[in-house]
């Protein structure tokens, strides 16, 4: 990381965790900030390295929401440029084009709308539910109001589930601009609410819901019990199958997610989503894995704010290094007892 010589931000793409996350935490902040980019070796480490169609969208949306001049924007590519102009509200429609996740694609454009001032309406087609992905449930239920509770005037509706690898997806998204987030702190998570299951089906046998759901309620344990579970017959461009566990505490509410793929069986998906939101419930911490990364953002935007999480993965490293590079309140994360961590992002500039 570093600057060129036309004094652009200069990001490698091969750093850390290597993915698109890169990419879009450095769109985003060379919006906000208004400082040119070059991103080079664009998702080194992943398997097909590049521009994929999510992060083709990506970029073309932040060009459009910045009549950026920008050069690389094509399938593949490894290095891009932008040359952001000021930031403004309107009204949009971004369209992955396949399943790519259309949820990465709002979370790109998503805090440059908020730092310009004006209301955007924008509606993002394509995966909303999506492995390796926030799905829509996730972005509703437990990041949304914790951007809101810092003050973001922000609504999202889903019109369409869109499932891998159809795609078919689409989203709606109301936001009013130009009001500067608040300091989070989200050191506690407060007495357990509720515990909620939900299996999605869209084109597929009930009855993997049920085996789904079956599981969940097998591996909670002792003392805990499911307030709600639900199997919900989706409509959708092609089969899919999600489970959703939503846990409510006083504080906040986390969503798990697992996928159903073809060749996994249905109890498979189930365990994976129990055990991660078990794995949670016992550290005690008020915010989970993946949205302790989604987090660093908008906290490094307010200045000023802590949470306590999990052990930090590689995207959340990768992601504290690469705002660093645009942010004075870069944020820290320091290794607590145990598994556990905090991160931590000092005055904003
Ligand atoms: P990347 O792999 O670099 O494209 O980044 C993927 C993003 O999706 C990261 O912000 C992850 O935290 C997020 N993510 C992956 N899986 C989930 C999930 N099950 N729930 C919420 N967010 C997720």
């Amino acid at each position: 990381m570093g600057v060129t010589k036309d004094r652009s931000v200069l990001i490698d793409g091969s750093q850390g965790e290597g993915g698109g996350q890169i990419l879009r935490t450095s769109l985003a902040l060379a919006l906000c900030t208004q400082r040119p980019l070059v991103v080079r070796e664009v998702r080194a480490r992943r398997s097909r390295p590049g521009l994929l169609r999510q992060h083709l969208t990506a970029l073309r949306a932040a060009a459009t929401i910045s009549k950026a001049r920008i050069e690389g924007d094509r399938l593949g590519s490894s290095e891009v440029r932008v040359h952001p102009g000021p930031v403004r509200h309107g009204d949009h429609r971004f369209a992955v084009g396949s399943a790519g996740s259309a949820i990465l694609v709002f979370q790109t454009v998503l805090w440059p709308l908020l730092c310009a001032p004006g209301r955007s309406r924008l509606r993002f087609e394509g995966g909303t539910h999506n492995p390796l992905a926030p799905p829509f449930d996730f972005l509703e239920r437990a990041f949304l109001p914790v951007i809101r509770g810092m003050g973001a005037q922000i609504e999202a509706r889903l019109v369409r589930h869109g499932f891998y690898p159809a795609g078919g997806g689409a989203f709606e998204v109301e936001l009013e601009g130009g009001h500067r987030l608040r300091p989070l702190t989200l050191t506690e998570r407060g007495e357990l609410r509720q515990l909620r299951a939900r299996a999605l089906v869209a084109g597929l046998h009930e009855e993997i819901g049920e085996r789904e759901l079956l599981e969940v309620e097998d591996r909670l344990g002792d003392g805990v019990a499911l307030g709600e579970r639900r199997i919900e017959v989706v409509e959708s461009a092609g089969p899919g199958n999600a489970v959703l566990i939503e846990v409510e505490s006083a504080a906040i509410t986390e969503v798990f997610a697992s996928f159903g793929e073809i060749g996994r069986a249905a109890e498979a998906v189930g365990r994976a989503a129990i055990d991660e939101a078990r794995e949670y419930l016992h550290a005690g911490v008020p915010v989970g894995r993946h949205l302790a990364d989604q987090l660093l953002i908008p906290m490094a935007l307010a200045g000023e704010s802590t949470v306590t999480t999990l052990r930090p993965t590689d995207h959340t490293i990768t992601n504290a290094a690469v705002i660093g590079a645009f942010l004075p309140a870069a944020p820290t994360v320091t290794r607590g007892p145990s598994t556990l961590a905090t991160l931590r992002t000092g005055a904003a500039g």
